[in-house]
């Protein structure tokens, strides 16, 4: 449930309400907006709770909220989050990119890479130094050294990093590295790594399951909200339907459901939601035109020799094209280009 506080009211009168709601047992999460500011309730909630909490000095309402996600429903927060990362701002008006190899091979492989996306206009780089793998026998990443090189990247063109945290044991190391933390599909219900991103400030961007409904999905973010940490955006990356013609089926649906039930941002990745580079372009279009925050997107300097996803990857040119595109689309939807200096 939600307690609803006047417009008026005194921080004492929120502090009281906290602290009897931790008496209780319950977890009260506060969300202050610039409309009104409410107290997410959390935990097993009866009827009588609401009867007991409207009397409070500064509740105007105490409202329930049915649907199984809280602090991650518009109900409790109506006004979209925004995640600021460096300059950029994630879940603005503005369409943030995400560009860079799906995992990190040689410095000069992500040097050349990142210079090449920045110049097209991304906002932020992204590469694995973890890889998840379906197969034992694939690239696995080069971890900690990976790690390094997207910082010496980041050093070169001052683009923030996105990379993938596999294990909760390997959170702080890949937070020291990192701008933001990816959680990837296969984890999507790793909940020991939720709870664990969780307890950290760090932007984290969590990919959809590759079976995982939408409410699956926003009770895995709820997880990490739950822990503390409201820096949460959402990735649609395409779920495994009968085609098997592309790798995964795009929901491109996602996009505007997330953004009616939840206020975190929804990014769209046409590369793993299509598995083939000739598609990437139509799909990133596609999921920007839908309401999409943000693009994240595979690039290669030679995808034909990629270690990993070379088939998705664009090349440079085709990268600078699909940029080129989308400030139409963007534009068309009300929602321009992050401009890139
Ligand atoms: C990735 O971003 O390279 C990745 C492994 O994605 P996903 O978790 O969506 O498969
Ligand atoms: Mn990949």
């Amino acid at each position: 449930m939600i307690v609803v506080m006047k417009r008026d009211c005194e921080q004492k009168e929120i502090d009281a309400i906290l602290a009897r709601l931790q008496e209780m047992g319950f977890a009260g999460h506060l969300s202050k907006g610039v409309e009104r500011t409410v107290i997410g309730v959390v935990g097993q909630t009866y009827p009588e709770l609401a009867q007991m909490l409207e009397v409070f000095p500064g509740v105007d309402e105490v409202v329930p909220i049915s649907r199984p996600f809280k602090l991650t429903s518009r109900e409790f927060q109506p006004r979209d989050t925004t995640i600021k990362v460096g300059s950029v701002t994630i879940g603005g008006s503005e369409v943030v990119v995400m560009a860079g190899p799906c995992a990190v091979e040689s410095e000069q492989q992500v040097v050349d890479t990142a210079w090449a996306v920045k110049r097209a206009g991304a906002h932020i780089l992204r590469g694995g130094a973890f890889k998840p793998s379906t197969s034992p026998y694939q690239f696995r990443g080069l971890g900690e050294d990976g790690l390094k090189i997207l910082t010496t990247a980041k050093a070169e063109t001052g683009l923030p990093i996105i990379t993938e945290v596999l294990t909760p044991a390997d959170v702080e190391l890949v937070a020291r590295y990192a701008d933001i933390l990816q959680v990837g599909a296969r984890n999507m219900q790793n909940f020991t790594l939720l709870d664990e991103v969780g307890k950290t400030r760090m932007p984290i961007m969590l990919k959809r399951g590759m079976s995982a409904t939408i409410q699956e999905w926003l009770l895995s973010a709820e997880y990490i909200l739950s822990q503390g940490n409201r820096r949460v955006m959402l990735c649609e990356r395409g779920i495994r339907t009968f085609e098997t013609y592309t790798r995964n089926t795009m929901d491109v649906s996602a996009i505007p459901l997330i953004e009616k039930l939840s206020h975190l941002p929804i990014i769209g990745d046409p590369s793993h939601g299509t598995g083939k580079w000739y598609l990437v372009a139509p799909l990133a279009l596609a999921a920007v035109a839908a309401g999409a925050d943000g693009l994240m997107i595979e690039v290669h300097p030679n995808p034909d020799h990629a270690l990993k996803d070379g088939a998705q990857s664009l090349t440079f040119e085709n990268f600078a094209q699909l940029m080129t595109q989308l400030k139409g689309v963007a534009a068309s939807v009300g929602r321009p280009l992050v401009s890139s200096e």
